[in-house]
């Protein structure tokens, strides 16, 4: 969670009653580093003096010198890393749309609010902002070095967790998605936003990446011994896929576990797959020649999603987390989920929605259909050894709650 008087927001409107509407607001929710500024130019200006640039943006889309879609470029020619969220009197349409547009150009929107709106959706909409990882870069997150990672592979630090993914039309367990943590010796539990990057950048990533296969294969053959037939996803980087030995190197350690390669599934995500597509084109369909499973991870959150799609036999489609919780009530998310289950469904995928926090984002999956369901909903990423546990709770979730229902 971050720390309220911390961050730093901006404020940008022409209007100088919104500006003190919007001041009173955000100090009622307990922010206090706000700063007000009411043109694009003067948000600009602050922008190049010695600041840190704020963490975010609460802009106007109207305004008359250089309005919000002019202003969002000068933002991604500065590299802005932080968040935004748009305010204007448009119609929904409109306003979707702009938000479309600069995703797009890979600046976070936490979403957009309709003048004249509540303290309550400004509220809510930062309340997920400061809950978010993604939202906090001022959070002080650790950063570890290449040789604290090098070292944790090499000590058998990294613990595989496992998040289950289960049918929405009958709550069966279909499959888990094998997370890794670090269990660090004095900072306990590290997530994998905290290393996986830095084990990308520095060439751990394959040994990584083996570490992790292996202890999912190995958990794969005793589930599949125990009359348990799972399909264990594993997130593969973009840069496991430039050696062209990675198919025979996957299909060996399945080999060798005694895992067929249908019950394995390998998850990439798409906004990685934007680089040069050569090298992992060829690795994929090869993976899909060798009956490995194929999902394409976080989709809708990148450029060219659709030629990925049409260049490589993706099995799976995970819509990511963050246009499916709240999706139900929200137009934007509603969009953006609805586009990407209808693509899938053209294209005889599965789809797997994530982020499914809460009772009424599980109904619109039920309604709309989606295959399978992922999310804190149905259970937090956990140790094998707890999985056992799980399903027997869930089970009887789904005989309650579930089937009382029709
Ligand atoms: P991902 O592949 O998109 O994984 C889903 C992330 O969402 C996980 O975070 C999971 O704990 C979290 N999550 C699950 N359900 C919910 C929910 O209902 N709400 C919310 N807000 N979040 C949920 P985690 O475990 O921190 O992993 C973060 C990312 O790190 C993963 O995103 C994946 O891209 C990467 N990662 C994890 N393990 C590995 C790995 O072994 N290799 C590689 N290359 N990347 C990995
Ligand atoms: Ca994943
Ligand atoms: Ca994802």
């Amino acid at each position: 969670m971050v720390e309220k008087y911390t961050v730093r927001i901006m404020v940008l409107d022409d209007e100088s009653f919104m500006l003190k509407l919007l001041g009173h607001m955000l100090a009622n929710l307990g922010f206090t580093q706000v700063t007000s500024c009411d043109s694009g130019r003067a948000a600009l200006a602050l922008f190049d003096s010695p600041n840190n640039p704020p963490d975010l943006i609460l802009m106007d889309l109207n305004m008359p010198e250089m309005d919000g879609i002019e202003f969002v470029r000068h933002l991604v020619e500065r590299l802005y890393t932080g968040s935004l969220i748009l305010i204007s009197g448009e119609d929904e349409r409109t306003l979707q749309a702009t938000v479309k547009l600069v995703r797009a150009h890979k600046i976070s929107v936490l979403g957009h609010l309709q003048k004249p709106f509540a303290l309550e959706a400004l509220s809510a909409l930062l309340e997920k902002w400061t809950h978010s990882s993604l939202g906090s870069p001022r959070a002080a997150k650790k950063v570890y070095g290449a040789d604290e990672v090098r070292a944790a592979i090499d000590n058998g630090e990294l613990v595989n967790y496992y998040q289950p993914k289960v049918a929405v039309a009958t709550g069966e367990l279909v499959g888990v998605e094998t997370l890794v943590r670090w269990r660090h010796p004095q900072d306990g539990m590290v997530f994998p936003d905290q290393f996986i990057g830095v084990a990308e950048a520095h060439g751990l990533i394959d040994d990584l990446t083996r570490v992790v296969l292996i202890g999912a294969l190995a958990q794969a053959k005793v589930w599949q011994d125990a009359g348990l037939a799972l399909r264990v996803a594993v997130n593969v980087s973009m840069d496991n896929l430039a050696s062209l030995d990675f198919p025979d190197f996957v299909a060996g350690l399945a080999a060798k576990a005694g895992v067929p390669p249908q019950a394995v599934v390998l998850e990439v995500t798409e906004s990685q797959l934007m680089r040069d597509l050569r090298a992992p084109l060829e690795i994929l369909t090869r993976l899909r020649l060798k009956c490995f499973r194929l999902s394409i991870d976080d989709f809708g959150t990148g450029h060219s999603s659709l030629v990925q799609l049409r260049d490589i036999p993706f099995d799976e489609l995970k819509i990511d987390q963050s246009f499916v919780h709240g999706a139900w009530t929200d137009e934007t998310l509603r969009a953006m989920y609805d586009a990407s289950l209808g693509l899938a469904r053209q294209l005889g995928m599965e789809v797997v929605a994530e982020g499914v926090e809460d009772r009424n984002d599980w109904n619109l999956l039920l309604r709309t259909g989606c295959d399978l369901a992922q999310g804190y909903f149905i259970a937090r990423p956990m140790p094998a050894a707890d999985l056992p546990g799980w399903m027997e709770a869930w089970q009887e979730r789904v005989r309650s709650e579930f089937a009382a229902k029709d």
